[in-house]
């Protein structure tokens, strides 16, 4: 049996899409098509490789219009509210990873009841210096700005990059698989930064109110 990281857990980073909210709200086959992004291609890196700065901007367009109507649409995943009410009432400090924009994230927490952008001390999305998600550039800078060593902050993601991220930067991981058999945590080929495709997380759990246990709450 691997040996699990032993906490105290001071601090939780949440991914945002599909794991503080339901999954789905972006059309990912729709998106890639629009954009000309194969599947199992990266989308970000994918538009960042394009030759001409005219042919990067046409794509980053399309896909800021997807993004806004993904988070008009979003709703709060299930137990999210509560969870997030529940770590700032014992002084657990939280966080978002993202590599979504800050915008969009705006967008999607106006459709949460009790929740607000003051929730959280630190939002890391793909305009904040630094590498994106599977790179563990913004893991370690939520936890410098969170005030704990990433031993002590819970990584919390639906996605493969989530887990390969928290584990780069030395954090536990939690892998949410919202009640799907097959986790949405495979992609093609190696992860940058990794040696694996596939990077298991400390915990796997199917709703967002698994955490207490893990949290020991
Ligand atoms: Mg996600």
């Amino acid at each position: 049996m691997p040996s699990l990281p032993v906490g105290p857990f001071l601090a939780v980073l949440f991914d945002f899409d599909g794991t503080l909210t339901h999954p789905d709200a972006l059309d990912f086959p729709a998106l890639r098509s629009a954009i000309g992004c194969a599947p199992g291609t990266l989308i970000l890196e994918y538009i960042d490789s394009l030759p001409t700065e005219e042919e990067r901007i046409a794509r980053r367009n399309i896909l800021a219009d997807f993004e806004m109507a993904a988070a008009r649409a979003s709703v709060p995943n299930d137990g999210a509210e509560e969870m997030i009410r529940m770590l700032t009432s014992r002084g657990i400090g939280i966080g978002i990873i993202t590599r979504n924009t800050r915008s969009s994230i705006m967008e999607s927490l106006k459709n949460f009841r009790s929740v607000s952008e003051k929730d959280f001390r630190v939002i890391v999305t793909r305009e904040t210096e630094g590498r994106p998600k599977p790179h563990p550039d913004g893991v370690l800078s939520a936890a410098r700005q969170l005030g704990v060593a990433p031993r002590n902050m819970l990584v919390v993601g639906d996605f493969v990059f989530d887990i390969a991220a928290g584990k780069a930067a030395g954090a536990p991981t939690v892998l949410i698989t919202n009640g799907r058999t097959a986790p949405q945590a495979r992609i093609p080929g190696t992860l940058p930064g990794t040696a694996s495709t596939e990077p298991a997380a400390d915990f796997t759990i199917r709703s967002l109110g698994e955490l207490a246990g893990i949290l020991g709450l």
